[in-house]
């Protein structure tokens, strides 16, 4: 009975040791894979971190396009048309981006500096980005403005704009662009978004993903195909949000169309070292 009681009792003992050693193990094995886990992801943060460090060096800040003599051609392009509307909201982006582009041309063909051309044939045009960038780069312009529009099913507001990406032809002249069309909208009252209302965007897959303006990396991915077959420094501007009351007031209705198209047209002025002309011709 004892002997019987004693056997008993070992087995129990086997039993419970080794049920501690598979537990010794198994908190072994877990804590081996979360070190290798660990270091797996510090080496990764560390690699974004350094190709981070190496791409933040900005286009230097006295950098000026070499613009050569006046008249400059300037290619206005309305972001949408025709069949097309662009993003709705509390307006429609297409009759947004005609009214500002209107505007825009409106002071570039009373300033005789300037030889302003379109990327379709009128408003109610249908056209691709890629029929509109042969039709800018068919007029051998100096300087492209994509003006659209932006939605958003938040409470998003503000301006950015997106410049020629790194690595492209054109890419420090765009930048120098966008910096003065961006400082132009904060000064009349946007909020920039990003960073200094400056960012890049690419289409990974067919999945339009945003970069900010430190971002420097040169990636295969390409950007909007009318910056990407641009043949000038050129940018698309996000104007306003359509779906922000709030911005729709500033930039959006009547008057805030004419307000944008005076700030582009100030924008473009500066980049070519032209004084602006006060008022329009008759
Ligand atoms: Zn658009």
């Amino acid at each position: 009975m004892l002997n019987w009681g004693r056997r008993t009792k070992s087995k129990h003992e086997k039993k419970k040791k080794f049920h501690w050693q598979l537990i010794v193990v198994l908190i072994a094995v877990a804590i081996g894979l979360a070190k290798a886990w660990q270091i797996g992801s510090v080496w990764i943060d560390a690699r974004n971190a350094i190709r981070e460090a190496s791409a933040t060096e900005e286009p230097a800040e006295d950098f000026r396009p070499d613009v050569g003599d006046p008249p400059y051609t300037v290619a206005v392009d309305a972001g949408h048309g025709g069949d097309d509307p662009g993003a709705t909201g509390l307006i429609v982006e297409r009759d947004m981006t005609a009214a500002t582009s209107e505007a825009l041309l409106s002071w570039l063909r009373s300033d005789s500096n300037y030889i302003p051309v379109t990327t379709r044939d009128s408003y109610d045009v249908t056209a691709t980005p890629t029929e509109r960038a042969k039709r800018s780069n068919s007029q051998h312009p100096d300087l492209l403005l994509s003006i659209h529009g932006n939605a958003a099913s938040t409470e998003a507001s503000g301006f950015e704009c997106y410049p020629i990406t790194p690595g492209r032809t054109w890419h420090r002249e765009s930048v120098y662009f966008a910096r003065l069309l961006a400082s132009g909208m904060e000064a009349a009252g946007s909020n920039l978004r990003g960073q200094q209302g400056i960012r890049y965007i690419y289409y990974e897959n067919g999945v339009k993903v945003l970069a900010e303006a430190n971002d420097l990396r040169i990636r295969e991915e390409e950007t909007f195909t009318l910056l990407e077959e641009s043949r000038c420094p050129a940018v698309l501007a996000e104007q306003c949000f359509v779906t922000s009351a709030e911005d729709v007031d500033r930039f959006g209705d009547q008057d805030g169309c004419q307000l944008a198209a005076r700030v582009y047209y100030e924008a473009i002025c500066a980049y070519f070292g032209t004084q602006p002309i006060v008022s329009l011709e008759e």
